[in-house]
């Protein structure tokens, strides 16, 4: 198992087969771009809790998020009692439920259903793949059912209202 082990002290050959990875290859799935939209957007309301409606043009310039997206997921997050809105010129959106009560865990579980990278890992969105083998047997799943263990223990852990340091850009140059 090589979790927890630095990139420069993997094998050589994993090195390079990493290394020839294109860039977009990663599979967005894992945490989808309306996810990570969701998440800035409620970070944004989070910010403004207790201080009246916050209008959508303001998020979406603020957060960079295209505004018809924007209006699906906050229609989204109304309609799961995340988020509460009023129609009008003062109106806008808000959250209904204090940042303090919010997990970053629940959040994501709300928007892709589950922590789980594998819907067989999933306790509520559980689910098999086509062809699968035994799944008492499937190494695969025992792997990340562990993965979603860890997973659940630090986005748990985190609430709307922490302070997240934001983390610095990976330099280009020293990538791979
Ligand atoms: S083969 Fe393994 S990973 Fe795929 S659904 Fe079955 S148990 Fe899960």
């Amino acid at each position: 198992m090589v979790a927890g082990v630095a990139f420069w002290k993997l094998p050589g050959n994993l090195r390079r087969g990493l290394s020839r990875l294109c860039k977009g290859c990663i599979d967005p799935a894992v945490l989808s771009q309306k996810t990570r939209y969701a998440i800035r957007a409620m970070q944004h309301l989070a910010d403004h809790y207790g201080k009246g409606p916050v209008q959508l043009a303001e998020i979406s310039q603020v957060q960079n998020i295209p505004a018809k997206f924007l209006t699906v997921i906050l229609s989204e997050l109304t309609r799961f009692g995340l988020v509460e809105s009023q129609r009008g010129k003062d109106g806008g959106y808000w959250l209904a439920i204090a940042p303090v009560d919010i997990t970053y865990g629940d959040l994501i579980r709300v928007m892709r259903g589950s922590l789980a990278l594998v819907p067989c890992a999933s306790r509520f969105a559980h689910e098999k793949c086509k062809n699968c083998v035994e799944e008492g047997e499937c190494r695969t799943r025992a792997l990340m059912l562990e993965v979603r263990d860890r997973t659940a223990e630090i986005l748990d852990s985190i609430r709307l209202s922490d302070a997240i340091d934001p983390a610095p850009p990976f330099d280009e140059s020293t990538q791979l």
